[in-house]
């Protein structure tokens, strides 16, 4: 028999009509014949009002009696849904965290799992109960309650569906599912029927957030497919599983309005450089946003980024001091700026995703101020007059709003069947789940990649006006050649460098066809380097934690390492430096981040 977890937020249990609605799901479930694990959130807007409460008592409620008053959210929640299910029919049982035995440390208000215990769970399921289990909520060696941060549900919801098997865990909210932009910006946005784990981690760092990243990082790990669906609706929803829909190249596309750009010009370029920048912006806990850094001449390196408006006074004044502590450069910036992103794992394996993107861009009367991407996204900066027209450009450029074919029903993708998996196994799978909940706020970076295979084509003084990356892209593609990490960085007195990588093997094809397309119309260099390697960093959160390029950076300056090229996504920071230097420097990474 499958095991099904459901998921209802708050939004989904605010009301005792929405509450029925709520267990008339986990009733169906139950009668198609799964066991069935619901698992509910506070009602409303509760945790909210419990925090205020406390603070009308006191300005520092202690941490510990803070859990207690919030897990009572949850407990509400629980009893009224066990409520309604028996009143449907079926047999059902609430429990607390403790009583399902989640096992947290004593960090109140946000503890991690050490321990989840599925014996008590799985007799209630084996008795024909349909479990009712409070999120958010734990408790620990004392007897202590605990909650797991805003947003636990989620967490609780993935890992109890991680270490039962479950077939699928469905979260129940307050939209249809997730879509290929903002439908309020786009009129034609479309739901995603299915979308892969990292596209979702991608576009929920661009602003698509529909469940915590955490909880998602988490899924990706056990195989865990994840269903957000309407809890108003019958909507089929988002399925979230490893791979996309196949015949999806770009999944999605993103809009951040109001971003700033400051850039340091004509930096020393020599090992070292990098990371003084990055520490000192990390100093401040400045988040950056897109980093941009592309191939250097005469010995001087230009690195540009974007931060939130607000940070800007802030931003300058480090970037100041790191430039005067390197002893050259300028500081530059430029505001009123957009973000414009496209995601999708399909773009690693097709040509032509850039120039699409570069040409719906052009055609619209765009002009593209700085490009980065990674393997699964291209982002641009572009004015912030013209953020709205370009989002527009590009979500009708790659078709995001022609229907899919229909999903196959669910259940073509379930996981193995669990009979033969024996109580050994079980114990073993819920011990993995465990010892990855315990670290999962410090598992930023999992993996470290060089990849030697690549060559490095740069393009000098092109002229900066729409339509000539388009150009140089679109050649590119024509020639059958898969472009990987693109660069362009903003202009200076009207003319714009872009550096891009493709696979060794193509260098002189690309060289060729970069040559007709862009040399022979602006007048622009060509050049390139045969000797270089990729290396990046592969995690979640990278983008958002301040601290992984400062110490990415640092790793690589004490390892003598000179960096020609920076990229940054949600999942990957990329660099290209010489390829002479690849192994330790990929060596050095390992080290850094502590990994095997
Ligand atoms: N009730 C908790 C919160 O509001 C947990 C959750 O909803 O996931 O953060
Ligand atoms: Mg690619």
């Amino acid at each position: 028999m499958s095991i099904i977890v459901q998921k209802f937020g708050g939004t989904s249990v605010a009301t005792p009509e929405k509450i029925l609605v709520a267990a008339q799901r986990a009733v169906a479930a139950k009668r198609a014949g799964n066991q069935v694990v619901v698992v509910v959130s506070a009602r409303g807007h509760k945790t909210d009002e419990l925090i205020d409460l406390a603070h009308e008592i006191s300005e520092t409620p202690p941490a510990r009696e803070m859990d207690m008053l919030l897990a009572t959210g949850e407990q509400e929640s629980v009893a009224l849904m066990a409520m309604a299910v028996q009143k449907l029919g079926e047999q059902a049982i609430s429990m607390t965290g403790a009583q399902i035995g989640i096992v947290t440390d004593s960090t109140h208000t946000k503890a991690r799992i050490k321990a989840i215990s599925t014996e008590r769970l799985r007799h209630a399921l084996e008795a024909g109960k349909i479990v009712i289990a409070a999120g958010f909520q734990g408790i620990d060696d004392q007897f202590n309650i605990t909650t797991l941060g805003r947003g636990g549900s989620d967490t609780t919801a993935v890992a109890l569906a991680a270490v039962l098997k479950a077939a699928v865990c469905e979260i129940y909210t307050d939209v249809e599912g997730v879509f290929t932009t903002d439908p309020r910006l786009v009129r034609e946005a479309r739901k995603i029927p299915r979308v892969s784990y990292d596209d979702i981690l991608e576009l929920a760092s661009l602003g698509a957030g529909v469940m915590h990243s955490r909880s998602i990082e988490f899924a990706k790990k056990y195989s865990v497919p994840v269903l957000v669906r309407p809890a108003y609706s019958d909507g089929e929803g988002t399925l979230i599983a490893p791979h996309g829909d196949d015949e999806d190249v770009v999944t999605g596309a993103a809009l951040a309005k109001a971003e700033v750009r400051v850039s340091l010009w004509d930096i020393p370029d020599r090992p070292g450089v990098m990371s003084l920048v990055f520490t000192k912006m990390a100093e401040r806990k400045i988040p950056i946003d897109m980093v941009v850094q592309n191939v250097g001449s005469h010995g001087l390196a230009n690195v540009s980024f974007t931060v939130e408006q607000d940070e800007l006074a802030e931003t300058l004044t480090a970037a100041q001091q790191a430039v005067d502590e390197l002893g050259s450069g300028q500081v530059q910036h430029g505001t009123n700026l957009s973000k414009v992103s496209v995601v999708g794992t399909g773009m690693q394996t097709h040509t032509g995703v850039a120039a699409q993107m570069f040409s719906s861009l052009a055609k619209a009367g765009v002009n593209i101020l700085m490009i980065t991407t990674s393997d699964i996204k291209i982002s641009v900066l572009v004015d912030r007059n013209q953020a709205q027209a370009s989002l527009q450009a590009v979500h009708e450029g790659f078709d995001l709003h022609r229907e899919q074919p229909a999903l196959p029903p669910l259940g073509v993708s379930q996981p193995d069947d669990e009979s033969d998996e024996t109580e050994r196994d079980r114990e073993e799978r819920a011990r993995d789940v465990v010892s990855r909940l315990a670290s999962m706020e410090d598992i930023v970076v999992s993996q470290v990649e060089l990849d030697a295979d690549q060559a490095l084509v740069t393009l000098r003084g092109l002229a900066d006006v729409p339509g000539v990356a388009a150009a140089v892209f679109s050649a590119n593609a024509q020639a059958g050649v898969v472009v990987d990490m693109i660069v362009q960085n903003v202009s200076q007195s009207g003319h714009t460098n872009i550096s891009f990588t493709v696979p060794r093997n193509d260098l002189e094809k690309s060289v060729a066809a970069t040559r007709t397309a862009a040399v022979n119309w602006t007048g622009a260099e060509i050049s390139f380097d045969r000797e270089i390697a990729k290396l990046s960093v592969l995690g979640i959160g990278l983008r958002t934690h301040t601290g992984v390029g400062e110490k990415m950076f640092r790793a690589l300056a004490e390892a003598g390492v000179n960096i020609k090229m920076i990229s940054t996504g949600e999942v990957r920071i990329s660099t290209v430096i010489d390829l002479p230097h690849g192994q330790a420097a990929y060596e050095s990474l390992m080290k850094a981040f502590g990994l095997k």
